[in-house]
């Protein structure tokens, strides 16, 4: 896993080293809150991948034409 993530502007709030990398399971007890968000149990397909912790924006790494 690379630091990318904490170098990333947020395309809501342009916020820098807000967007956080959703996780779709049940975070384990040394979950990394810092560097990852909790998107739930449930797995959703195609969701949104990453997410903004002060604006609470969510969207997908790969849309990088909304940067
Ligand atoms: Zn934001």
């Amino acid at each position: 896993m690379t630091e990318k993530n904490t170098k990333m502007r947020c395309s809501h709030c342009g916020e820098i080293g807000t967007i956080r990398e959703i996780v779709y399971w049940l975070p384990a007890p040394n979950f990394d809150f810092k560097r990852y968000v909790s998107g739930g149990c449930s797995v959703i397909l195609d969701g949104p991948n990453l997410a903004c912790t002060k604006c609470g924006w969510e969207g997908l790494s790969g849309s990088s034409s909304d940067f």
